[in-house]
């Protein structure tokens, strides 16, 4: 495995290109969950669709998304696809909460790791949910590994493809200072970063880190 960039100034070098992102995208706890479930294989857009849809319902809302219809909860998140299945998970995790504790809060504040296993078995919570909703909605440092994260970390330091999540989640967090504002921002680095250049077909020329990126230096090698 290439490791020539340590995992804290391969954040510096993003941070100095893209900033402090303010991620994520949501104004409350609820939305925050909401937004978590409505994301899953959805581009963000069309959860941004959905999301504009139950705020323009006043139902953003995880006890209202409780009490609510499943047929009227699958017309507002239609725009973010699956949109049968999601309502019944949106539906499962609100019910769940409410019947066992007196409101989120009390959910949200447990332990992290107690909190983790917790959500792991709720139908259709996996563990990039689960970690999201730990990371950005119960406000516990947990790194958060997604398809972008996956993605860089297999280009830039050769780990494998398969590698388990929560091996690589362990790797990361364990070179990491165990800070909440870096976990969250590290996160929101790695999303941009596959997003504006490491996309499936990289843009190699104007990324940040392409002098230490192992599938660069492999593509110079090659010309
Ligand atoms: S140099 Fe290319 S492959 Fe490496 S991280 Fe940047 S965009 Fe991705």
């Amino acid at each position: 495995m290439t490791r020539e960039l340590s995992y804290p100034d391969l954040y510096r070098k993003l941070r100095n290109r893209f900033g402090d992102l303010d991620w994520w995208p949501g104004e409350t706890r609820d939305e925050i969950i909401i937004g978590a479930i409505l994301t899953q294989q959805a581009s963000w857009r069309n959860v941004e669709m959905a999301i504009a849809n139950l705020r323009g319902e006043g139902a953003l809302d995880l006890r209202k998304i409780s009490r609510m219809r499943i047929g009227r909860l699958e017309r507002l998140i239609r725009p973010s696809g699956y949109y049968r299945q999601k309502a019944k998970r949106l539906k499962a995790i609100a019910g769940y909460i409410f019947r066992n504790y007196k409101d989120l809060d009390e959910l949200l504040g447990k332990d992290a790791e107690e909190l983790r296993q917790e959500l792991l078995s709720l139908d259709g919570i996996g563990r990039e949910t689960a970690d999201s909703i730990i990371l950005y909605a119960a406000e516990k440092p947990i790194f958060v590994i997604d398809a972008y994260t996956r993605r860089i970390m297999n280009r830039v330091y050769g780990t494998d493809d398969g590698m388990d999540y929560d091996e690589l989640r362990a790797l990361l967090s364990g070179s990491i200072k165990r800070d909440l504002g870096l976990y969250k921002d590290f996160h929101a680095q790695f999303v941009e970063l596959g997003k504006e250049y490491c996309r499936q077909r990289p843009l190699c020329a104007g990324c940040p880190i392409n002098e230490a990126c192992g599938y660069f230096k492999s593509l110079s090698v090659d010309r």
